[in-house]
């Protein structure tokens, strides 16, 4: 009896995964010139699961064609942008209160708060579904992109205007 017919009567345990790796890895680099990652060393006709050279371990694993970490990062840092504005001015207001030289206006406060809010809020929603928004198509991940890049235009340009 091999193997297979046992596997199928359930007689044998399931073959170990990583058992197969190693193969797997050796009969990719047969036929292929690899860099090793980190010695740039070419793997090709590799014998074992270690780089000769350096004698790192290797696997063979699956990669995305495009990471898709361009737009949502720029979507992150324009959201962080304007929370860090937000965020530095209230220190400041802090500072200037405690000082007692008859803090800034109103306004300055609420502006501030609410700014820091809404980035916030975008910044936690960015981390906690960025999956997802990696996964979405190219013209959505720009738009939110500029969303988040005009939210914070939008942010400095009130500011702007109505502190005095
Ligand atoms: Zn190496």
């Amino acid at each position: 009896m091999d193997s297979h017919e046992a596997t199928l009567q359930g007689t044998a345990p399931p073959p170990d995964l990583a058992d197969l790796a190693a193969p797997m890895l050796r009969a990719y680099l047969a036929e292929r010139d690899e860099p090793c990652p980190a010695c740039r060393y070419n793997l090709r006709g590799l014998l074992s699961d270690h780089c000769p050279e350096c004698n790192q371990a290797l696997r063979l694993r699956v990669g995305l064609v495009e990471p898709r970490l361009g737009w949502f990062l720029a979507a992150v840092i324009g959201a962080s942008a304007g929370l860090g504005l937000n965020l530095l001015l209230l220190i400041y207001f802090v500072i200037v209160t405690a000082m007692r030289r008859g803090g800034p206006p109103g306004y300055f406060l609420l502006h501030n708060l609410v700014g820091s809010i809404i980035h916030g809020a975008c910044v936690f929603l960015l981390l906690r579904y960025g999956p997802r928004i990696r996964r979405a198509p190219l013209p959505s991940r720009v738009l939110l992109t500029a969303a988040m890049w005009g939210l914070c235009a939008v942010n400095i340009v009130l500011f702007s205007l109505f502190i005095r």
